[in-house]
């Protein structure tokens, strides 16, 4: 079904600036909302001439007035860095709160769909490991993550209320870490930073003594996986989407600084309070109900990651 009205909250960051690519491809009418807190208008400066394309400068928090029918929507908005979500733990808890029941009320009132970007982040440092959609997390509820868990935990709670309540067809994705073309290269993630030092020669600075684990996404396979679970049959649906490929973030640094054939030195420094140990999503729901898993490989994904950040340079 082409020409649908989809709105993409946070649409001009670093994952909803590549769905809005991806729509605007589909042939879809796209109305993109992004503060601009952390979201970049030249992540979408391509798609602003095109008629099907509107681009608002708003807060979802502050509420969002839409004439016309809604077919979806992709609320995305919210910092996700570490490093911005502690900076802004008041707007981070507020998107996700206010921002998050605005949408759902717009989509109960358009009886449209609506997509929730919640994260592997209300695992918290999980006590599972691979994390299942049906662990509950261990999460603490005052620490320097919580402004981000918390709220994301809050926001799922209230889509499954909207959808119990009013029947409002609701999808929640919990995004694992996701890497790519767009991330900015000053958000304080692993990925951009040591990028960033390997080509600039600096230090590449491990926090703590890098056997921590994440999974890395690229960006192309976790807006398949999004689109496709937008598009799934049934409401209420909760999906992991992320990439089991599970790496130490010193194997991280040593991959980056030979794909850039760098001299940078590896240094370590202090871990972060309730920095995650280990992270690594079981797929089998997504492979099971979308037919989804990633499909590029690290080395791959890494390769354009490093080139799109070499030209920014
Ligand atoms: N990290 C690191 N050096 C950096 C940035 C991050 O060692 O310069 C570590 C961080 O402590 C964490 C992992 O890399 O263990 C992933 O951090 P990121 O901020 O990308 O995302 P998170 O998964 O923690 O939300």
């Amino acid at each position: 079904m082409a020409n649908k009205t989809i709105i993409v909250t946070g649409g001009a960051g670093f994952i909803g600036s590549h769905i809005c690519d991806w729509l605007i491809d589909e042939g879809d009418k796209v109305v993109c909302v992004d503060n601009l807190v952390t979201g970049k208008k030249d992540n979408i400066k391509l798609l602003l001439r095109h008629p099907n394309f509107t681009f608002m400068e708003q807060d979802v928090s502050r509420g969002l007035k839409i004439a016309g029918p809604v077919d979806q929507i992709y609320h995305m908005s919210s910092p996700a860095s570490p490093i911005d979500y502690q900076k802004l733990p008041i707007e981070t808890m507020m998107v996700n709160s206010l921002g998050t029941k605005n949408m759902l009320d717009m989509a109960n009132e358009k009886r449209a769909r609506i997509l929730l970007a919640s994260t592997s982040e209300v695992y918290g440092d999980p006590e599972k490991h691979p994390q299942t959609e049906d662990y509950w997390g261990h999460v603490n509820p005052i620490g320097p993550r919580s402004c981000y868990d918390e709220s994301k935990r809050f926001a799922e709670a209230l889509a499954m209320a909207f959808n119990k309540m009013h029947y409002v067809d609701v999808k929640i994705a919990r995004i694992f870490n996701t890497y790519g073309p767009r991330m900015r290269a000053n958000d304080g993630r692993v990925i951009p930073n040591f990028v960033m030092q390997a080509l600039k020669g600096y230090d590449i600075t491990i926090y703590g003594d890098g056997s921590q684990t994440r999974s890395f996404c690229y960006i192309t396979d976790m807006v398949d996986g999004l689109t496709r679970l937008m598009n799934s049959g049934k409401s209420g649906e909760i999906v992991n989407m992320g990439n089991p490929d599970e790496r130490k973030v010193v194997d991280v640094a040593k991959m980056i600084r030979d794909m850039t054939n760098s001299n940078s030195k590896i240094t370590f420094h202090p871990l972060p309070k309730d920095d995650p140990t280990r992270r690594k999503p079981d797929i089998t729901r997504a492979k099971d109900k979308l037919g989804w898993e990633p499909i590029i490989s690290f080395e791959a994904g890494m390769k354009k990651t490093i080139d799109w950040f070499s030209t920014q340079m």
